[in-house]
């Protein structure tokens, strides 16, 4: 998608230094998310992980390289609206059950 992106607003065939940095970013991000391979889309996740600029970028991204997807990408398309239909539960419910288990009785 940034790729997309990259080509209309900047006409770069593959990713610009700029544009670059947020997929960088954005790499960081996926490696330290709590849902690991099972991560929601973000849309829809109850983590903020990006700061504030970050998010809205890739908002903006999102929004412009959204519908041409589904020409380049049609498979990815679908899998991706169908991923946002998936049930999401927040890293400390998931993290609950595990928590009770150590927690030492109270003295
Ligand atoms: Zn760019």
């Amino acid at each position: 998608m940034v790729e997309i992106w990259c080509a209309d607003r900047h006409g770069k065939t593959s990713p610009c230094v700029e544009c670059r940095a947020f997929l960088d970013y954005a790499e960081q991000r996926l490696e330290k998310c709590p849902y690991g391979p099972a991560k929601p889309t973000c849309a829809k996740c109850p983590v903020h992980c990006y700061r504030h600029e970050q998010r809205e970028h890739a908002r903006r991204i999102m929004r412009h390289a959204g519908s041409k997807m589904l020409l380049r990408h049609p498979w990815l398309t679908v899998m991706h609206l169908l991923d946002k239909l998936r049930p999401v539960r927040h890293p400390m419910e998931l993290r609950g059950s595990r928590k009770r288990f150590d927690r030492k009785p109270r003295a």
